[in-house]
């Protein structure tokens, strides 16, 4: 029965998210290799934002593939970006968190540092 169909939540809104993943942005499958450098990918991000969102840091920031410029991701939204890429390919989105305070990111290597560093501080203990 029709009725028993979910409705889609973003039948109305006109900025609906799953768009993008119509006819003009094809999903390409993953490769093993990607899959697995997905969820190496998606496990960091987990420890990074277990350590940073504490203090303060709200994502990462990342060189953008396509427009070359920074763009900042929320840790919702990377974990997001991960898991849809693992489950459904690459999902050739580009949205960026809105209006970001830079102050609030830090970059992908910044955040394996600090990861590093905690780790590093744990042993020697
Ligand atoms: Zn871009």
């Amino acid at each position: 029965m029709l009725e028993d169909v979910p409705r889609d939540p973003f039948a109305d809104d006109p900025n609906d998210p799953t768009a993008v993943l119509g006819e003009s942005a094809p999903c390409e499958p993953l490769t093993l290799a990607e899959r697995e450098e997905a969820l190496t990918d998606l496990a960091d991000v987990e420890v990074f934002r277990s350590l940073l969102e504490p203090r303060g840091i709200l994502g990462l920031c990342l060189d953008c593939p396509e427009c070359g410029e920074q763009h900042y991701f929320g840790w919702d939204l990377l974990r997001g970006n991960l898991r849809q890429m693992i489950n459904h390919g690459r999902p050739q989105v580009h949205e960026p968190a809105f209006e970001p305070d830079p102050a609030h990111y830090v970059s992908w290597e910044y955040a394996r540092g600090y990861v590093d560093g905690v780790i590093d501080t744990e042993e020697s203990r």
